[in-house]
């Protein structure tokens, strides 16, 4: 690493929730400036008027803080370079397009949408790639004046010139693409907005960014870029384009294959870091075969060469087992904490509920929960007006030997007052000898009864999550099942 402070960016574009594919690209830049000591810049791309909303950019500044992924310079931030908000610079853009047009390296061309796709058919059909042919390269002032007088507003498009255009990539080596084959692209739009790669060669050149990580996608848009920072004279950057997060079936990673944003993963109850952790194994930017890992260790770990050439194949079901790692691993107020906004999304009160006994809960809980959203189904199945007999359950239930298990331990409850959680093994040990049964023929009629299900968290904590009534409430509503069962349609699971 040469000695100047390396400079990286993000610049999404707020016209959507941010996507997990961009906030892998979001989280390479971050890693690539922790570990050398750099700086990254947040630029919102901002000028697609009709797609852009501040919702969406709120939301983005939101889920980056919430990843953990803070900007250095950017909104919010202060910076020497800024605004970092591409509608506040449009004054600079407009400064280089008069320069263009004056050294003559762009044209106005008036051609409207309908013959462009007109000339784009046309070329498909002799089988050539859809390129602008340059229809309005060689127009005389007198046709321009013309065409003005018609209420024609004309784009700014810049003339390509032929030749090969290379570059290094720091991920994929050398890349080179033929001048020819691109056609003269639009720089700004009728209505005097920059397009995408004019503005960006702008930003990038005097935001000092040394370094462009970026998607693939951006391969084709470098080459353009390139023909620009030749043209302004500028010295382009380094560029590294990684490879994209593709579904199971190998096509990019979008909505069909499911969750695809980070809201959405939030929402569903993933941590910040399981996230983060699962887009690093992705790019396979952990070494020695390891999983888990803490963000120092990916900072530590973290090489461009890593962040793979090859597409990423996004497993939503590894995630969220490497999420049940980190459920499982946090400390019990923090996991408390997290849990709290889930269970008052499931609709209880937890200002309501006993501090002593929401403890006990998630403790009990825990090993059972893959995500935080899990709690809510958690916290139904310990609230008795909530609680759902599932289909094992109900159909354990309904045998005769079961029955029995549960008609005996009524009459000890009855009898008795339920145990202290310490002397819970006591009680089943009596029950067995009662009823005559050990083992899971013991244990599985009590757990069905007293959750509604067949499998879930020890039973010695349920017992004393639950308390002696609900205990007795539950029994007798497994025993009351065998009338009611056969007649219901609807058996819920
Ligand atoms: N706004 C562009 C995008 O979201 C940025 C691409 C780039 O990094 O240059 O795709």
């Amino acid at each position: 690493m040469n000695s100047i402070v390396p400079r990286v960016r993000f610049a999404p574009s707020p016209t959507g929730e941010l996507h997990v594919g961009n906030a892998r690209t979001a989280f390479f830049n971050w890693l690539y400036a922790r570990h050398y000591g750099g700086k990254l810049i947040l630029r919102i791309e901002d000028t697609d008027q009709e797609r852009t909303k501040k919702a969406f950019e709120d939301n983005l500044l939101e889920d980056l803080k919430w990843l953990s992924l803070e900007w250095d310079e950017g909104p919010e931030k202060n910076g020497a370079v800024g605004p970092y908000r591409q509608s506040e610079r449009l004054e600079l853009y407009d400064s280089f397009l008069k320069k263009l047009i004056k050294d003559e390296k762009v044209y106005p061309c008036y051609c409207t949408e309908e013959e462009l796709e007109l000339e784009r058919t046309s070329l498909l059909s002799r089988k050539m790639a859809p390129r602008y042919m340059g229809k309005c390269r060689n127009l005389t002032e007198a046709d321009r004046r013309k065409l003005e007088a018609q209420g024609r507003r004309p784009t700014f498009r810049f003339k390509v010139q032929p030749g090969l255009i290379e570059f290094q990539d720091l991920i994929r080596g050398a890349m080179k693409f033929e001048g020819e084959a691109i056609g003269d692209f639009i720089i700004v739009r009728s209505n005097g907005i920059p397009a995408y790669n004019f503005a960006v060669v702008i930003d990038d050149y005097f935001m000092g960014i040394s370094t462009v990580i970026r998607g693939e996608d951006h391969l084709s848009n470098t080459a353009i870029q390139l023909m620009l920072y030749k043209a302004f004279g500028f010295t382009p950057p380094e560029f590294a384009h990684h490879s994209l997060i593709l579904g199971k079936d190998r096509t990019k990673l979008s909505k069909r294959h499911g969750s695809v944003s980070v809201r959405e993963f939030r929402e569903k109850g993933i941590l910040p870091e399981a996230l983060l952790n699962y887009l690093a194994l992705l790019g396979g930017s952990i070494g020695e075969g390891r999983e888990m890992c803490s963000l120092e260790e990916i900072v530590e770990s973290f090489s461009l060469s890593r962040a793979g050439k090859s597409g990423a194949i996004f497993d939503e079901d590894k995630l969220t087992w490497l999420n049940s790692l980190y459920i499982h691993n946090e400390a019990p107020d923090r996991l408390r904490a997290k849990l709290f906004p889930f269970i008052r999304k499931a609709g209880f009160n937890v200002d309501q509920l006993d501090a002593e006994w929401l403890e006990k809960m998630v403790d009990a809980v825990k090993p059972n929960l893959e995500t935080l959203a899990d709690i809510g189904s958690y916290m139904a199945m310990l609230a008795d007006e909530q609680i759902r007999i599932g289909a094992d359950a109900a159909s354990l239930l309904r045998e005769e030997e079961a029955r029995a298990v549960i008609r005996a331990l009524l009459q000890l409850l009855e009898n008795d007052a339920l145990p202290a959680e310490d002397s819970y093994p006591q009680l089943m040990t009596t029950l067995g000898k009662t009823a005559g049964v050990k083992g899971k023929k013991l244990f599985m009629p009590v757990r069905a009864a007293l959750t509604g299900a067949t499998h879930g968290p020890e039973l010695d904590k349920i017992f004393a999550l639950l308390g002696k009534k609900s205990v007795m409430k539950r029994l007798k509503k497994a025993l009351a099942l065998e009338e009611s069962f056969s007649a219901s349609a609807t058996d819920p699971d």
